[in-house]
């Protein structure tokens, strides 16, 4: 019998959801599969569209569903993503710090982090343990051109054109998983006897049936939230921002570089992000409606691109998306389980979408219920690993805002107010003050920020850990430090004359 996944939603999350699924259960022959991938998606919404950066995860989902990096870089206009470089988060006076994807040197033997907390340094931690912070000043690839695909010098994932990237998956799952599509607006939803949702009615009248149905119909969530009504749990006391403008802007010539990282730069009430393609900028101001207008927001995004020589001057009207900051109290109820923005969403500070987004697939797909007890149990276990990922997102992109020194403006004096600090922050905050994130940091098999992530930041944005603790710690691992340090010495000045740009890697890959 015919296992039947009905997926609501082509945008990023629907496709990429559909073509984990099918690329583990189906095949182009969709007569011998035991597994059928329907994707339903509606001609009168428009999918969200944005959403440009990813994580390293990127790389194994595109291989795992079989895309060649060569035409996801050609179809996507993508480029090379390594870290994220903050810009005046700690002062507010364009002093900047790299998040990057690389993890320290000796990361898993040896605390780099609490030898840097107790030996005074010359250097920011992330150029000390590691090359990718000064690989992306310079605006460099991550790889050779003749490396093989998806492999590295430096972790990396992607910047994309998130149109392209959605009508490349669609073509993908179509032409090579076998995935089904119907195009369609969900009126209204069948319900079984024991609550599950037995099929969705289209206007057109059409029923479709399933035995699984994943709801990536973004914000209308009309499976998890307007059929089922499970509550939406608001985070806006936490995350403030509940806004955005974005652009999209040409470069000024064909030859200005590509940057490698995503940069975000606060702002008075929120933050700009900056998200270099092959052929234009992403860029967009994330704001919070309680501390500033439109207006102003709109504004600052102006300055900002009017002040940078690299695009072209151009007179855009942003596009603005309202959101609520938060997620679902559940994500997998009877039947439906919700993926994306109709699961969630938060503001992009980390680029945290599409890796949950991925991971959430991921997990579905590895454990497909094969019956509907099973799936009773795995309801539960998806709902208890993702609430725990979404506290972790929550926690993670907060501590940005907490670990300022900013007061000059009452979004930043209110970020720093305890009753806005979630309790498991506090108390990790509490740990790092005399040790700093280390393997044991959490017990979760599936966490998204490893303690590499938390040093990062933590470190770039100035914080102390206990410097007598730590030197303690670290007395017995002087030599094995001194020799790490100078590998990462070593490894900078090799990947600097080795690595073409990202402007050089793509013309030399497209032949141009
Ligand atoms: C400003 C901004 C910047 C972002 N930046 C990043 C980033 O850098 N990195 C990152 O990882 N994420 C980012 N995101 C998040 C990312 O854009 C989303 O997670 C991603 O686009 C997934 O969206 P979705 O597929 O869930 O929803 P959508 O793209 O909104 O798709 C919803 C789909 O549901 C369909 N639909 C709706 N109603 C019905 C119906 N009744 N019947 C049938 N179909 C229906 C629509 O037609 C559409 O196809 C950003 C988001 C925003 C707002």
């Amino acid at each position: 019998m015919k296992n039947t996944v009905v997926i609501v939603g082509g945008g990023t999350a629907g496709w990429l959801t559909a073509g984990i699924i099918a690329a583990r259960h189906c095949s182009k022959n969709t007569a011998v599969n035991e597994t059928e991938v329907i994707l339903v998606e509606s001609p009168d919404v428009k999918n969200l569209g944005v959403g440009e950066g990813t994580w390293p995860t990127m790389r194994d989902t595109l291989r795992q569903i079989g895309i060649s990096e060569r035409t996801f870089l050609a179809c996507c206009d993508a480029s090379f993503k390594q870290a994220s470089k903050f810009v005046g988060w700690s002062n507010g006076k364009n002093e900047h710090y790299y998040h990057p994807f690389t993890a320290p040197s000796g990361y898993g033997a040896v605390s780099m982090a609490e030898h840097w907390s107790a030996t005074p340094q010359d250097i920011d931690f992330e150029s000390w343990v590691c090359a990718q912070g000064t690989v992306c000043k310079q605006n460099l690839a991550p790889k050779l051109a003749q490396m093989p695909e998806y492999a590295f010098s430096l972790n990396y994932g992607y910047h994309l054109n998130a149109g392209k990237f959605v009508k490349m998956l669609h073509r993908h799952c179509v032409d090579k998983l076998g995935v089904k599509y119907i195009q369609g607006h969900v009126e209204h939803v069948l319900g079984a006897d024991n609550g599950d949702i037995s099929s969705i009615v289209l206007t057109d009248s059409e029923h479709i049936d399933g035995d699984l149905f994943i709801d990536c119909s973004g914000f209308a969530a009309i499976l998890i939230g307007k059929h089922y009504n499970i509550p939406f749990k608001s985070k806006h006391h936490i995350l403030f921002n509940d806004t955005a403008l974005a652009v999209q802007i040409e470069y000024a010539t064909n030859d200005v570089p590509i940057a490698s990282c995503t940069v975000a730069t606060a702002q008075e009430s929120g933050w700009i992000w900056d998200i270099a393609l092959q052929n234009r900028r992403g860029i967009g101001h994330v704001f919070s409606s309680d501390f500033t207008n439109t207006e102003r927001a709109e504004e600052a995004l102006h300055n900002y691109v009017k002040n940078d020589p690299f695009l072209a001057s151009q007179q855009v009207t942003p596009r603005k998306i309202k959101f609520n900051p938060g997620h679902r109290e559940t994500f997998w109820h009877k039947n439906c389980v919700a993926i994306g923005v109709s699961a969630g969403f938060v503001e992009p500070l980390e680029a945290t979408a599409l890796v949950l987004i991925e991971k959430s697939a991921e997990w579905i797909s590895q454990q497909l219920p094969r019956d509907r007890s099973a799936m009773t149990v795995l309801a539960k276990r998806f709902n208890s690993v993702t609430l725990q990922r979404w506290q972790e997102i929550i926690d993670f992109l907060k501590l940005h805002y907490i670990l300022s020194n900013r007061n000059d403006s009452e979004y930043w004096r209110q970020h720093q107010q305890t009753d806005s600090i979630p309790e498991s922050l506090q108390d990790a905050l509490t740990l790092w003050r005399t040790q700093s994130p280390g393997l044991y940091e959490t017990n979760q098999r599936f966490e998204l920020f490893s303690s590499a992530s938390k040093q990062y930041v933590l470190y770039g944005m100035g914080f102390n850990t206990d410097k007598d603790q730590s030197a303690h710690i670290c007395q017995k691992e002087t030599s094995l430090i001194k020799r790490l340090r100078n590998e990462t010495l070593h490894t900078t000045e090799k990947l600097l004359s080795a690595l073409p740009t990202n402007r050089q890697f793509l013309n030399k890959v497209f032949g141009k």
